[in-house]
């Protein structure tokens, strides 16, 4: 599976080391879906390779794979809870706070 560059995968699953919640798009994905510190990104997007979850989410916008890539593993309401919630990290990252 080829890496479309899609962006989902930076933006649906929380990532601990980013202290980046479920559903919350990571501060360091550009408008056109790449990285801005792909050469310090942390271990865990190094890691990441594309796999059949990519091919299953398709779909037109970033907003539908990502809703695709949540519901694909039950986490809809948990997302929902955080985007409602935040964290201190996202809102100071986003200048909210
Ligand atoms: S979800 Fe898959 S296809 Fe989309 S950017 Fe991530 S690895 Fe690439
Ligand atoms: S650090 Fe880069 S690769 Fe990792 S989630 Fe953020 S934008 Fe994606």
């Amino acid at each position: 599976m080829e890496c479309t560059r899609c962006g989902a995968c930076c933006v649906a699953p929380d990532i601990a080391a980013l202290d980046k919640p479920l559903g919350m798009r990571c501060p360091h994905l550009t408008a056109d879906s790449l990285c801005s510190v792909y050469e310090h990104r942390p271990q865990v997007c190094r890691d990441y390779a594309p796999d059949e979850v990519c091919r299953l989410i398709e779909a037109p916008t970033l907003e539908e794979r990502v809703q695709k890539y949540l519901d694909l593993f039950g986490l809809g309401a948990e997302a929902e809870s955080a985007r409602q919630q935040g964290c201190a990290s996202m809102r100071r990252a986003r200048g909210m706070s």
